[in-house]
């Protein structure tokens, strides 16, 4: 089925100049690429950009679309800044990040969340979500975290084990952990750790903002079978 219009990636007109521009003003090395920009429909505000030798695709969210041209101009020279490692000006994060936080742009991006994220299935295999989740409850939190939807990733994701999706008040596990070779707390630990996430809501974690403060950290390791849990999710990778 084609996608409708509004979900498939469109050239940016004009992308190519204000990359160009962009890599100027943040003074990037060397000869720019090509530039071939474009709005990509993703799920999020993300953006990303795959740079080769003389040649650089450009994806801009398309959540950006009807943005102002500076906020375009803000997000563009971020990623680029990123993808060079360069500090970007403060002047354009801050533009970019009042852009992030104005309630009209969060109420589009949980519209298009909501449409556009994968449907997952319910939990219901070998492992039992919802009684981990009360017993996890029960033993970290006093029982106190209520328990938003669980299930499981349609695929198995690789790098990613767990999600917490606060829009959709929802965490997927990865389906790559539902085998039987995946030890009760490995899968204990990454419900455990998205158990935090809805302890510690991170408003603006899509934004780029640090998802895991300090204070999450600390908690985290108070899983008591924190380090086995850990190193056993390193081999998987
Ligand atoms: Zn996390």
């Amino acid at each position: 089925m084609p996608r409708p219009a509004s979900e498939a990636p469109t050239p940016i007109p004009g992308g190519e100049r204000l990359l160009q521009r962009m890599f100027t003003r943040l003074g990037c090395h060397g000869r720019p690429p090509h530039f071939v920009v474009e709005f990509y429909p993703y799920a999020n505000l993300t953006h990303t950009a795959r740079l080769a030798k003389d040649f650089a695709r450009v994806r801009l969210s398309d959540v950006l679309r009807h943005a102002p041209s500076q906020v375009i101009e803000a997000a563009a020279a971020l990623l680029l800044a990123r993808a060079y490692r360069i500090k970007p000006p403060a002047e354009l994060r801050d533009r970019y990040q009042r852009f992030c936080r104005a309630p009209e742009t969060r109420r589009k991006l949980e519209r298009i969340r909501k449409r556009r994220c994968r449907p997952a299935l319910p939990a219901a295999d070998r492992f039992d979500l919802a009684a981990m989740f009360e017993r996890l409850n029960r033993r970290y939190f006093v029982a106190a975290l209520r328990r938003p939807r669980l299930a499981w990733s349609l695929r198995a994701w690789r790098v990613q084990m767990g999600q917490y999706d606060p829009a959709l008040d929802r965490i997927v596990l990865s389906r790559r952990l539902d085998r039987p070779d995946v030890p009760r707390a490995v899968v204990e630990y990454v419900l455990y750790h998205e158990m935090l996430h809805v302890k510690h809501p991170a408003q603006f974690a899509r934004c780029g903002f640090r998802a895991h403060s300090c204070e999450f950290r600390e908690e985290e390791k108070r899983f008591a079978r924190y380090d086995e849990a850990r190193r056993w999710l390193l081999r998987l990778r």
